[in-house]
């Protein structure tokens, strides 16, 4: 359980959330701030910050085997997200419908949504009882009325992978424009920014090792977008704002990190998984494994708890050192069973159960033991607790 270069008691098991900064990326970061220079200035500082905006650019290019000029510099994921998603929807005024997968992240879903509010006809793809969206289910609603189509890479939060290349195909063919969320898949799959059909595709820094606040979209040199940003013109007029160059050129040592080595990364991380999930249900026979077995983030462990709350199971294992996440939004003190959860049919009670548990780069077999070692304990409370509550339900 080695974090940040110090020994830890406590399991770090929530990598989906946001992991830690890799300490090439960390010092590319460094050694960029500690120079001054705005990369749209025209002077020698200037000329050399754009030289570090431009190498991180092209090996980002290289590294998701897109152009350079193909590469937009943003905040993150969601502003990626927002700027694929209304950009390429206002730049199609009269295209009414956008079709969006129903188990997308908020950050695609609530400017979807918020589209929706503006006019637009929002179609809202189902998925199957495992999280899979069906291409058919994709193709049949396509048409040139559709100003685009939006479904992500994987789920953050049951660890599906979507058949990608196949639906960006089928967009491709209608001629409706696709965007896919990508920020979890990066660096746990192979990611090619180039498969036909693509549009845009958004990454994030955070998830693979550079700071937060650093993020890209992919986006085709044709695809027409209008600015979420508007400003100085930067990004080829799509994302304006000053580069942050430091941000950008860890963000290239990082993401340059995350797919050459991801292939191994993968491996060691199905097998950890494996023995999570055997741990949990050898402790937990009744527990209910979420998403696809096979079709799955290599990184994810999705899981319900029948009899449980998942926040009251969270806090028991947050205090025996084990940190991980249930993914169910929590609104006014009152939390509301998850999206993805419920776009899957899974019983709002069982929903409410469940726990995610994300691997990632520093993530060991000690992890996974301290998991083992800390849960039947909670369980036993958790189901405790939940139990006057159940019976005065029913
Ligand atoms: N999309 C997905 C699938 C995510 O998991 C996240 C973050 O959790 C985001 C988008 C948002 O990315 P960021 O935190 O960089 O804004």
């Amino acid at each position: 359980m080695q974090m940040n270069g110090a020994t830890s008691e406590r399991a770090y098991l929530d990598h989906a959330a946001t992991t830690a900064l890799l300490p090439e990326a960390a010092e590319a970061w460094r050694e960029t701030a500690s120079r001054v220079g705005n990369p749209s200035s025209l002077h020698a500082a200037g000329r050399a910050s754009r030289r570090v905006v431009e190498e991180a650019r092209e090996s980002i290019a290289d590294d998701l085997r897109v152009r350079p000029s193909e590469v937009i510099f943003t905040s993150g994921g969601t502003e990626a997200d927002n700027l694929a998603v209304k950009g390429l929807a206002w730049a199609r005024p009269n295209r009414p419908r956008i079709l969006c997968s129903a188990i997308e992240h908020h950050a695609v879903l609530d400017p979807v949504a918020w589209l929706g509010e503006q006019g637009r006809d929002i179609e809202w793809i189902p998925v199957d009882s495992l999280g899979r969206v069906g291409p058919e289910a994709v193709r049949e609603r396509l048409g040139d009325d559709v100003a685009l189509c939006t479904v992500m890479w994987a789920n953050n939060e049951v660890g599906t992978v979507q058949p990608i290349a196949e639906i960006a195909a089928a967009c491709a063919e209608a001629g409706v424009p696709f965007h896919t969320d990508a920020v979890q898949a990066i660096g746990q799959l192979p990611v090619d920014g180039s498969l036909p059909g693509l549009t845009s595709l958004a990454l994030s820094g955070h998830k693979i090792g550079a700071p937060v606040g650093t993020g890209a979209l992919v986006l085709r040199r044709d695809a027409r977008v209008v600015p979420v940003v508007h400003g100085g013109g930067q990004e080829r007029e799509v994302r304006s704002g000053t580069l942050d160059a430091a941000g950008i050129a860890a963000l290239g040592v990082a993401l340059h990190h995350a797919v050459t080595a991801q292939a191994d990364h993968a491996a060691r991380m199905v097998a950890l998984r494996q023995d999570l999930i055997d741990g949990i249900v050898r402790l937990a026979p009744g527990v209910i494994v979420n998403g696809d077995r096979a079709q799955r983030l290599p990184g994810n462990v999705h899981v319900s708890f029948p009899g449980c709350e998942g926040d009251t199971l969270l806090m028991l294992l947050d205090a025996a050192g084990v940190e991980c996440s249930t993914g169910s939004a929590c609104t006014a003190g009152v939390p509301e069973p998850s999206h993805v959860l419920e776009a899957m049919g899974i019983d709002a009670a069982l929903a409410r159960g469940s726990l995610r548990f994300s691997l990632g780069c520093p993530s060991t077999s000690g992890d996974v033991d301290r998991v083992l070692e800390v849960l039947p304990g909670a369980l036993e409370r958790a189901t405790r607790a939940a139990t006057p509550r159940l019976r005065r339900t029913t």
